[in-house]
């Protein structure tokens, strides 16, 4: 087995702390990579904390991963020691249902790997996350990142890029669309840059008028107050699409209010709690309330080479692991400008 250190919550209520765990040994189908970096997701603290489910502890958080290749098993074709490595938010999935043979892992029907708070595809060992110095991942799990970007500023892309990035593709969002981001931190700033690139009118609905500066840095167009009645009163039926990146519980009638006859409100902020949505707020206006959850690996890939061909990554700040509670405490805030970054060469 490989030592390896890591940050972890060793329950709901304690602060995440040292610890020491084991990884299996490279198998002949696995990439093992020293983790340089890795993005703080408000996925991580909705986790530690029970927010959605009970999670398995000991839990060592992370799913923006990047680093480079120290060692590959025997079988494995498309990666050699030395080379830049990437793991997003699943380490496995069953490989042959209906959505895995679609390159939907994410929507895997027996269940994906997810990269941390989950088990392996036996059902019984828990996977552990980024926080940590290394990882082995199976080889088609594992993704290639251009050296030509900066790859602290990568590694955001790996949940907050491909999370934004596939609903957007999916839903085809572009030229002669007006998008509106809600929220504006790890998720919501990645949807602005590619509403931007795709070629989408692009508003930030947000709860802090400070980000305003910042939105339009971005590349938004516009940028709203959703505290402001007469802000909000001014910009309803004007949204063909409206992306919902919030993690904290919130009206979706509001949004939906905001929304073009035949628009799509696209939620894939996770709340605790589930929304109350009154009938009225979709039926005025035939309009769509969708979801969606990360991306496949083939689309993922996809993403980091399209970032690689446009020179787009995270706005980062860069943090000592040490500092993680911190970090934590200021998301809580929505103060993030706007991924916190793991410098894992502070884990001692
Ligand atoms: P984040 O950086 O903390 O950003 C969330 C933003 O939401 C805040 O910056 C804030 O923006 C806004 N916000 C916070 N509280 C709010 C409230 N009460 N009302 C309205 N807006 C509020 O979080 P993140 O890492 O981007 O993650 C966002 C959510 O997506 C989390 O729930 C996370 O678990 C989820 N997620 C989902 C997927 C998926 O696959 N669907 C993947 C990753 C993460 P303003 O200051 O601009 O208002
Ligand atoms: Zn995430």
């Amino acid at each position: 087995m490989i030592q390896t250190k890591g940050y972890a919550a060793q329950n709901e209520k304690t602060p995440l702390a040292p610890w020491t765990f084991e990884r299996r040994e490279v198998g002949p189908h696995d990439v093992q990579f020293d983790i340089t970096y890795c993005g703080v997701c408000h996925s991580d603290l909705h986790q530690i904390r029970n927010e959605w489910f009970p999670g398995i502890f000991p839990m060592v958080p992370g799913h923006e991963i990047v680093g480079r290749v120290i060692k590959v098993g025997d079988h494995v074709k498309n990666f050699k020691v030395g080379d830049i490595a990437a793991v997003g938010c699943m380490v496995d999935s069953c490989q042959e249902c209906e959505n895995c043979k679609r390159d939907l892992e994410q929507y895997c029907l027996q269940g994906n790997s997810p990269t941390y708070n989950g088990l392996e595809q036996d059902g019984k060992t828990p996977t552990y996350g980024g926080y940590s110095n290394t990882i082995v991942v199976r080889e088609e799990f594992v993704l290639h990142v251009s050296e030509k970007l900066n790859l602290a500023a990568v590694a955001p892309l790996l949940c907050a890029g491909i999370t934004t990035y596939s609903p957007l593709r999916h839903w085809k969002v572009g030229k002669g669309h007006k998008l509106g981001v809600v929220g504006l931190g790890g998720l919501g700033h990645m949807g602005v840059k590619f509403g931007v690139a795709f070629g989408a009118d692009v508003t930030v609905l947000s709860t802090s008028p400070k980000k305003e500066k910042d939105a339009k840095a971005l590349g938004a167009q516009h940028f709203l107050v959703t505290t402001d009645k007469a802000q909000v009163k001014a910009a309803k039926n004007s949204f063909d699409f409206i992306l919902d990146t919030v993690s904290a519980d919130h009206d979706f009638n509001l949004y939906l209010d905001l929304l073009k006859t035949d628009g799509t409100m696209i939620c894939v902020g996770v709340p605790s709690k589930p929304a109350e949505i009154a009938a009225f707020s979709i039926i005025a206006g035939r309009k769509s309330l969708a979801g969606s959850s990360i991306g496949g690996i083939a689309e993922t890939q996809e993403m980091l080479d399209f970032c690689a061909e446009h020179n787009i990554v995270s706005d980062i700040e860069m943090i000592d692991i040490k500092d993680i509670q911190t970090a934590y405490d200021r998301m809580v805030k929505g103060d993030v400008r706007y991924r916190f970054v793991i410098d894992m060469a502070t884990l001692k």
